[in-house]
């Protein structure tokens, strides 16, 4: 059986699991080659909350890109020192940072999607690449209903892109879902959340949303709707 098929039969057998089942099936299947990368958006925080009720020693890591939120950081702190659990922080290459500023500006990301996406590749995909190393599968908090991008995104998914399952166990929750549980747990989040920001990402790339507005709408608003993923979740083989 090759790793798309395989994807599809783990689907299939847990599709009517709750996601903590998930969390724990996998968890237990691939041991220490299995990650969970947060980004400290509220399904990540539901997420780091199932997986430290399970086992606390999960490798659980985000990326610093240089250019979040001041609030990002303190939710940072504040969710390992709640858990009592260290995140593994992973950083951009300082020299491919410091050449893409001098040639290109320092917010390069407005000019083009051409210069967006470099500046997602050296910040985002490169380090994401490293905290990968080792890994055979990751977890991760998409949602189906969050995005147009993400309508056709699956349970778990062989993710051709960086050789690894992807494992969503929210990916049939709805937001409401998402913040009952939160509310619930007494979960810490990211205080941008009450301020009209439903995705939070880098600083000069999300912006607050309008009623009414698709809850991805502040994220790099000024590209059309499709072109708006980072790189991280392009593409996925279902
Ligand atoms: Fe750069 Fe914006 Fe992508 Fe962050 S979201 S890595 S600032 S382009």
């Amino acid at each position: 059986m090759n790793r798309i098929e395989q994807a599809r039969q783990y689907t299939e057998q847990l599709k009517n699991k709750t996601p903590e089942e998930v969390i724990a099936f996998f968890l237990q299947h691939f041991g220490q080659k299995i990650g969970f990368a947060t980004s400290m958006g509220a399904e990540d925080q539901v997420l780091t909350d199932m997986i430290c009720s399970i086992d606390k020693s999960t490798n659980i890591f985000t990326l610093d890109t240089g250019r979040l939120f001041p609030e990002t950081y303190q939710l940072i702190e504040e969710t390992c020192k709640k858990y009592d659990i260290k995140i593994n922080i992973f950083f951009p290459d300082y020299e491919k940072v410091e050449k893409m500023v001098r040639e290109k500006g320092i917010n390069l990301f407005y000019h083009s999607v051409e210069n967006r996406e470099l500046c997602c590749n050296i910040r985002k995909k490169d380090p994401l690449k490293r905290a990968f190393k080792d890994l055979d599968a990751w977890i991760c908090g998409l949602r189906r209903d969050q995005s147009i991008t993400r309508l056709n995104n699956q349970l778990v998914e062989w993710d051709e892109q960086n050789g690894l399952f992807k494992i969503n166990p929210l990916i049939d929750w709805t937001e409401e879902q998402v913040w009952k549980y939160i509310k619930e747990n007494k979960i810490p989040y990211n205080e941008l959340h009450d301020k009209g920001f439903p995705s939070i990402g880098c600083q000069p790339c999300t912006r607050a949303i309008l009623p009414g507005e698709d809850i991805r709408a502040g994220r790099w608003w000024w590209e059309q709707p499709e072109k708006r993923e980072c790189g991280l979740h392009n593409r996925p083989v279902k």
